[in-house]
Parts: C-alpha cells; structure tokens; sequence
C-alpha cells in the first residue's frame, strides 16, 4: 500500500477509535459539527476551540460574524471534537494544516485548557502539522506543555500596534506581555513568529520598527504579514475610537454590503514596506500563515501559487501509483497523469471537493486534464 493509501487507512482507524470513545450520541454531534465538513482555508483547516472573544479588538471582524464577547471552550467533547475533523473528508492525516485561533482568540482564560487538550489530541490522533496564534501572556507552564504536545508547534504572536494597543484592543493584554510571551515560548524551544495582521494602514507600518525591534530583542526573526479587512462594523468602532479612516476607506476596492460583509483592502504596497523593514532588520518574511507552518515543522509544500514552501528533501517520494490509489479510495475513476515538485495531473473528470482532498493529500497544484 503507498503512502497517500496508508494516510486514509489511518483516518479510518481513527475514526473508529474515537466513536467507539464518543459512543452513538457523541458520533452524532461530531457528524453535525462543521469540523466534519468544512473546506480548509488557505492557512489549513481552522479550528474553533472557543464560542467567541472577550478581547474586544476594534478592528475585528468575528463579533460581526457572530461570534459573542464570551470566554466559553467550544460545546463538543475534545475527543468528538477530533472525530469531526477525521470525518472531514479534506483532513488528511500528517498533510493537512491545522490552524488554531484563526478566528477566535483560543488561549483566554477559560478557554486555554479546552484548547491545549485539542492540540495534544490533534497531534496524538491525526498528526496535523498545527498552528496556533494568540495575543495572550501565555505562562512558562502552558508553553511547555503546548510543545510536549505538539514539539514543533508553529506560535504565531499578534502585535500590529504599540502605541495604539490600548485603544484598539483594550481588553487584551499589552504588547509587552506578548512580548514576554515570544520570549517564554524561545526558551522552551518552541518556533514563534511575530504576526502582523492586520497591518492597519498609518498605523502598523508606521509603528513596523519598533515592534520588529522588540521581537528582536527576544530572539523572534520571522513574520508573517496579514493585511486588514473590514466590515460596517469595524469601520464605525474605528471611527468612535476618534481614529482616522479615511486611508481604510481609500484603499477598499468596495464599500462592505451588508454588516456582514468582510472586504479586505488594497495592501500590497504596505506589505512590501513592512516586509523591506523587516528584511532590513534580518527577518524571515511569510506572505502566508501556513508559509511558517510549514518552516516550523521542516516540512514542504505546494499546494498554491505562493509555493513551493519549505523543504523538499523532507517531502516523502509521492508516484503516480501513489496517487491513482488514493483516487480509487476516494471513489474516482480518473487516473494520475504525472506528480512532479509541484504539481499533479489528473486524466479524466474530478469534482472540485474530491481535486481538494487531492490537493490536500498530495500538497501540489492539482491540474484536471479531460
Ligand atoms: S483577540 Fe482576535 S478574536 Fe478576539 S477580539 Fe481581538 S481580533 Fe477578535
Ligand atoms: S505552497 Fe506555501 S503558501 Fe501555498 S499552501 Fe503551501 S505552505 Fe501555504
């Protein structure tokens, strides 16, 4: 059996282990959660280990998503949480990223232990490759026991402002105590990097040095960059706050529809500035999250324009057999053309979902050939 085969072998085992943890009710909660069905973002597959925030950062989006001020760990079950994403037919064992904190704050107070749990679990049963950003003081005891969980957990730490922080994220905890979290997470061997998203225009790319110099002073050289999206929301919590929004507003290619509506604005031009700041300083520069995923765990991928990341000596042989295997567990007839570094060619007719589990599984490009 090859290798992409053997992947989804282990995804079956681990879906009986845990409904036979879970029992009936546990399965069925696991099999209605989203976990179980959604699409990976580009960053990998998001996990929510909180029902919301109490951070209360001006420039969020997510309590216009929804999502309450509230420190609550998510309603599931830690194992049937993991059960949901083994049913998710896009997780693939060892391949899929796995991003913790991509939409709420997951270390809070209440929260952190739900999520710690989930991160040993994740890593013990699926073994994702995982991700977690915070803007929390995290203690030396959280962190070590976060690395023996996951030892080469990527951190990622938000800062985007220093001067500015009380205003725009007044219940969070002050950058110098992020800072201290950088430092904390250095010494216990873990692989942090700064996370500057969003870069709030006038704002972070002006404030851009003296936030790199910090992360400096604590042995932090890499960043990845993020740039800012709004909603209605976010545009009139900025404008209460008395901050200037007309260089936001400038740069939205559209007004936000609806309040739920995110728009992202024009960056590009800030993320090279900021970029040259910090190459100037000796940073490594991510244009993407899973850009320092895949730098943390040595690993290497290809699944986007933005690639190839990382290490290809660390990447297993992956052949045409392997994967024309994997096409036939997933109930395809198509065949593989050819796999090279980057990319893969399939001969035949493949649905967007199952050229995703591919794309997942391989970590290429997935190009479908009639
Ligand atoms: S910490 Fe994150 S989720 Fe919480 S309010 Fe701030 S931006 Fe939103
Ligand atoms: S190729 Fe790089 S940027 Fe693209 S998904 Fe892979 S790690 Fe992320």
């Amino acid at each position: 059996m090859g290798y992409l085969a053997q992947l989804l072998e282990a995804k079956k085992r681990v879906i009986e282990e845990l409904s036979s943890i879970v029992g009936k009710e546990g399965v069925e909660r696991a099999r209605r959660d989203h976990h179980s069905r959604r699409a990976p973002r580009p960053c990998g597959i998001t996990i929510h280990t909180g029902r919301g925030c109490t951070n209360a950062c001006l420039y969020c989006y997510a309590m216009d998503m929804g999502f309450p001020r509230i420190d609550e760990p998510y309603p599931l079950k830690v194992e049937e949480l993991v059960l949901a994403l083994a049913m998710n037919p896009f997780v693939i064992p060892k391949r899929t990223f796995a991003a913790f904190g991509s939409v709420v704050e997951p270390l809070l107070p209440n929260t952190a232990g739900y999520t710690l749990q989930c991160i040993e679990a994740v890593a013990k049963r699926l073994r994702l490759p995982c991700q977690i950003s915070t803007k929390m003081l995290l203690s030396e005891e959280l962190l070590k026991r976060m690395s023996r969980a996951e030892p080469r957990i990527s951190l990622l730490v938000t800062i985007v402002t220093w001067s500015y922080a009380k205003v725009l994220e007044p219940r969070a905890p002050e950058p110098e105590k992020r800072i201290e979290t950088l430092r904390r997470a250095s010494a216990v061997g873990i692989k942090a990097s700064l996370f500057m998203r969003p870069i709030i225009p006038g704002i972070t790319d002006r404030e851009a040095p003296i936030i790199l110099r910090a992360c400096l002073s604590v042995g932090v050289t890499s960043v990845v960059l993020g740039s800012l999206r709004v909603t209605l929301g976010v545009l009139r919590r900025l404008e209460n706050a008395r901050i200037d929004v007309s260089e936001i507003v400038r740069r939205l290619p559209r007004r936000p529809r609806d309040p739920r509506d995110q728009v992202a604005i024009r960056a590009r031009d800030l993320k090279h500035r900021v970029a040259a700041i910090a190459k100037s300083l000796g940073f490594t520069i991510f244009e993407t999250a899973c850009q320092a995923n895949v730098w943390s765990h040595g690993e290497y991928c290809a699944a986007c324009d933005f690639g190839p990341c990382g290490d290809y000596s660390s990447e297993p042989r992956l052949t045409e057999s392997d994967v024309d295997e994997l096409l036939e567990m997933i109930g395809s007839r198509s065949r593989c053309e050819s796999i090279d570094r980057l990319r893969v060619v399939i001969r035949g007719s493949l649905s967007r979902d199952k050229a995703e589990i591919v794309r997942q599984a391989t970590r290429r490009i997935v190009i479908v050939e009639r």
